[in-house]
């Protein structure tokens, strides 16, 4: 008896500078049969620049675009899941993502919450050439230390990396 094979998300959480794009690269380099989903490497394709914001639906239409895709290409045994970089600091942001995840096939959420403190996301993103302004990682900051990632709102696992 075959069964449909398992369609994993990694979903990415953490403050800008926390380090999840680096870390990606590095994790997709031992699993390179994952799609790689960025809102920045988006914003890059659709405004030629990652720290241009552009009109937030037009991002969010190829994020599930691309979801889609990496549905697709997982059920035809080509690749195990997608990973979805972004902050998702905020538990509505991150709902959003699961529930569109889900609807379009994938069948199990994972999370990777980049736990690292203010201050260091703040030096390195000083240090970098693609800054967010130092309130908004503040503000970012305390969005996610109200509401950390939780098993209940539907993670298969939770890895925190400190
Ligand atoms: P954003 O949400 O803005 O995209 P990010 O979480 O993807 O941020 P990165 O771009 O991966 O963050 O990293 C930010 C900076 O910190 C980079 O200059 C990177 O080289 C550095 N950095 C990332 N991880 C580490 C680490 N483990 N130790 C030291 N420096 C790091
Ligand atoms: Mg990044």
């Amino acid at each position: 008896m075959s069964t449909a094979p398992d369609v994993s998300l990694w979903l990415l959480i953490g403050l800008p500078g926390s380090g999840k794009s680096t870390w990606a690269r590095h994790f997709l380099q031992t699993a390179p049969a994952i799609a790689y989903i960025s809102t920045d490497q988006i914003r890059g394709e659709l405004f030629g620049n990652e720290a241009t914001q552009g009109p937030w639906p037009q991002v969010w239409g190829q994020g599930t675009y691309q979801m889609r895709e990496a549905v697709r290409q997982s059920q035809e045994g080509e690749l195990h899941g997608a990973l979805y970089d972004a902050t998702n600091v905020r538990r509505r942001d991150r709902r959003r993502v699961m529930q569109t995840a889900q609807s379009l096939g994938f069948t199990r959420l994972l999370a990777v919450w980049f736990d690292v403190p203010l201050g260091i996301c703040l030096q390195r993103n000083q240090g970098r050439s693609r800054q967010v302004p130092p309130a908004v990682i503040a503000t970012m900051s305390r969005q996610l230390a109200g509401a950390p990632p939780q098993p209940e709102e539907g993670f298969a696992a939770i890895y925190r990396l400190s």
